[in-house]
This record gives C-alpha cells, sequence and structure tokens, in this order.
C-alpha cells in the first residue's frame, strides 16, 4: 500500500483502477467497478471480460499473505499475468469518495461512507495554519513527548478528507477551565469560516511505547485516555 500526496486532500492512500474508470473518474462520473481479487485493483466490464477475471477465485491481502510459498507461486502465474496486462492509474481514494459522493447525491441515494463536504482540508492549508497561529498565540501549550520532535506543541491537527473530518487531538490539557479556553478559541476561529465540521478531542497524555528489536527500535503509540470529545458535523 502507498501513498500519494493529492493537492487537495494531501497524504493519502490510494486504488489502482483501470484506465476505463479512471477516464470515467475524470469526468466525475461514478462507474460500476469491478475488482481483480489479490491485487484489488478495481476494473470495468470490458477488462474484467477480456482478461477473463471471473475464472479466478476471490481471494482477500490477508488470505495471501497466510498462502505456503508454493501455493503463493501458483497464485502468481495465475493472478498476475492479468494484473500485468491491464492499464492502470492512480487515484486519490479520498478523491473517489468526493466522486462517489456527488453521483449518489444526483441520484437521491446514500454514500458508502459518512460524509464530510464542509471540512477543512489540506488545500486549506493556509486556513489551518492561522487556527494554529490564533491557539499558539492564546495559550501555552505543553511540549510533546515524541523523542524525534521535542520541540513541537503537543497538539495535532490533522486535515479533512470527504470521508472524516478535520481533526485537533490535544494532550496534557486536562483542567476543564483549559479545556473550556481551548473550545471558546475554536468555536470563535470558526464563526468567520464556511468549514464548520471538525472534531476536537483532549487526551490525558500521549502514550509513546518504545520496543527494542533485534534490528533496531520500534516506536508506536498505546491506548490513550480520552477526556473528552467534541464533534460538530
Ligand atoms: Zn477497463
Ligand atoms: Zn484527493
Amino acid at each position: 500500500m502507498g501513498i500519494i500526496l493529492c493537492e487537495t486532500h494531501g497524504s493519502q492512500g490510494f486504488r489502482e483502477v483501470c484506465v476505463h474508470i479512471w477516464n470515467e473518474l475524470a469526468k466525475k462520473n461514478f462507474p460500476i467497478m469491478r475488482t481483480l481479487p489479490g491485487y484489488n485493483v478495481k476494473i470495468c466490464n470490458k477488462c474484467y471480460q477480456e482478461n477473463n477475471v471471473g475464472e479466478l477465485q476471490k481471494i482477500t491481502f490477508d488470505e495471501l499473505l497466510d498462502l505456503p510459498d508454493e501455493e503463493f507461486i501458483k497464485f502468481k502465474e495465475k493472478y498476475s499475468p492479468k494484473y500485468k496486462n491491464l492499464d492502470r492509474r492512480c487515484k486519490c481514494i479520498e478523491c473517489i469518495r468526493q466522486i462517489e459522493l456527488i453521483n449518489t447525491i444526483k441520484n437521491g441515494e446514500d454514500p458508502s461512507f459518512e460524509p464530510f463536504e464542509n471540512t477543512l482540508m489540506y488545500k486549506d492549508t493556509k486556513i489551518i495554519e492561522q487556527l494554529r497561529e490564533v491557539l499558539t498565540s492564546h495559550f501555552e501549550f505543553p511540549k510533546s513527548q515524541n523523542n524525534y520532535n521535542k520541540s513541537v506543541d503537543a497538539f495535532f491537527m490533522r486535515s479533512g478528507g470527504v470521508s472524516y473530518p478535520f481533526s485537533i487531538k490535544f494532550y496534557y490539557i486536562t483542567e476543564k477551565k483549559d479545556q473550556n479556553k481551548l473550545l471558546k478559541l475554536i468555536d470563535g476561529f470558526f464563526e468567520t469560516i464556511p468549514q464548520k465540521q471538525r472534531h476536537i478531542s483532549f487526551y490525558e497524555f500521549e502514550n509513546w511505547i518504545t520496543e527494542e528489536l533485534e534490528i533496531g527500535i520500534r516506536r508506536y503509540k498505546g491506548e490513550e485516555k480520552l477526556l473528552l470529545e467534541n464533534m460538530i458535523k
């Protein structure tokens, strides 16, 4: 699974699609998509039929990982010529959802996800940075305990997509009056802009876990205690 940088949605996962699906998406149409099993590439009916994809068994990525080596070689022999034969393109997952949403609204249907159309996205980075300025100029934030970067304030903003809202996670702000002060600042800021959907959360502390492995060190976050959360839809 790779990551692309989308102009609208920032760093995102992508979906591989056949060139015909890609062309339809470019015209903002949301075509019927079939799947090349194992590779999870979305393909059109024509590609499906021309490559006899119907003769393949469905297999998920996890099942693939569990295959014994000799079975995996058999899988490769059968499935990969069809994969290689496809003219493929990559498309940002949130851009695909955006097109799905436009089309479901047009057809009076529901999308396959809960939509957040009215939220700050990567393309609104300027506004997001203005909000950072408002927060840091009115509040003294504790620093993050992340070893890699201890000079960072312990709050994290993430731009939204079509299927999730803009969010801010605060750490170490445990006093009710401080939480209220920040929520008030944020509410005031959002009064002046149209993209109001947001998810604000306060966590007790960052739970960084360091694990020593033979080949190096792994750092990851364990469970963290949520103190307060504020979702505006
Ligand atoms: Zn196709
Ligand atoms: Zn995108």
